[in-house]
């Protein structure tokens, strides 16, 4: 991986801000880990997908219906995946670590994915090098689709805004069956060399993709039979995968949003702070929607986690009028769409400009 470095000598705006948000959860006498909000919306989530799961495997409802519960399915495992698996992930779930790693567990592994390659792939990878090309694994869909200006661009990319969707309704798939494999024996994270597993990591994630395989695949063909299965199956993904990719996408792959390019085998310094370079690289949208924020986990928050990652998403909506109090104070741009609608076009419009041959 090329040594990346940025210039930190001007951390004036990250100072001032920590120091109020600091002061913010000290004054109110609040915790930055979850609270009784995130383990009801815990509660409700996990149950809701083992009963979700428990009615289609009964077998009891109509074909129609089965197929909206596993389109239903999916979105849950998707809202678990922003809500408790992100969460436990950056160890903002709870203030005991040893809940933070059985929540990542459960809420990652229980989905198929491995937990550990997550945690080094999004916690340090993503989050340190947001939208730097050659390095952020979140970029690096090439060539499949082209998400910046500096990678390579195909014919087939003339008309990526038209089978996006189809891509990002196979995100879940992709991830479990291909991604993490890719990881497990490259052992690397794109560029990046993978951290060492230990042998109960080797013993995790195969013993998850046991799992996954009998839970999701194995049971539910031997009890329902392989077509209802099927359909359910590519319908529970297609939801998961097509939630999954927006809630992320329409975070830093936008119109409003700026990319670093790093080629291969040389060192860069980005001129920039770490923080303003989150705050060039990453949108918020939908702030006011009360819906998105809870099912998303607060990722429509999208500056504030990427500035406060180990705060839980429970509190972006207070530290947020901070945050842009100060990016107003420091004349650093603060970028938000107001509604999902209008981020989701200017994703696609994105898109549509990076397929045009450059
Ligand atoms: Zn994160």
């Amino acid at each position: 991986m090329s040594k990346l470095q940025f210039n930190n000598s001007n951390n004036a705006f990250f100072l001032s801000l920590k120091s109020e948000v600091d002061h913010y959860f000290n004054s109110q006498g609040k915790k930055r880990t979850g609270d009784s909000r995130l383990f009801t919306k815990a509660a409700i989530l996990l149950s809701s997908a083992i009963i979700l799961y428990a009615v289609l495997i009964t077998n009891i409802l109509p074909g129609w219906a089965a197929w909206a519960l596993s389109g239903l399915l999916g979105f849950v495992l998707a809202s678990i995946g922003f809500c408790v698996m992100h969460d436990a992930n950056h160890g903002s779930f709870s203030t005991s670590q040893k809940l933070n790693d059985l929540m990542g567990l459960i809420s990652s592994n229980g989905l198929g994915a491995n937990a550990y390659f997550w945690k080094q792939k999004h916690n340090i990878i993503h989050h340190t090098y947001t939208n730097v090309d050659g390095i952020d694994d979140d970029i690096a869909k090439s060539p499949i689709i082209r998400q910046c200006p500096t990678q390579k661009w195909v014919p087939a990319h003339r008309v990526q805004h038209l089978y996006l969707p189809l891509v990002y309704s196979m995100t879940s798939m992709f991830w479990i069956f291909i991604m993490d494999f890719t990881k497990y024996f490259s052992r690397r994270i794109y560029r990046t060399a993978a951290w060492k597993m230990s042998l109960t990591e080797h013993l995790i994630f195969w013993l998850t993709k046991v799992y996954y395989v009998s839970v999701f695949i194995a049971i539910p063909i031997i009890v329902l039979g392989w077509k209802p299965w099927l359909i359910g199956y590519l319908t529970m993904n297609a939801v998961m995968g097509l939630t999954l990719s927006f809630v992320f996408q329409l975070a830093h792959v936008l119109e409003n949003t700026e990319f670093e390019h790093v080629p291969l085998d040389t060192s860069k310094h980005i001129e920039t702070a770490w923080a303003e370079h989150q705050l060039r690289t990453t949108s918020n949208f939908a702030m006011k929607n009360k819906f998105v924020s809870w099912f998303s986990g607060g990722l429509n928050y999208q500056i504030e986690h990427h500035l406060f990652p180990r705060v839980s998403h429970v509190h972006y909506p207070a530290i947020s009028e901070i945050v842009q109090r100060k990016c107003a104070e420091f004349h650093l741009p603060y970028n938000q769409y107001e509604t999902a609608t209008e981020a989701l076009g200017s994703h696609f419009r994105f898109m549509r400009q990076l397929g045009a041959k450059p």
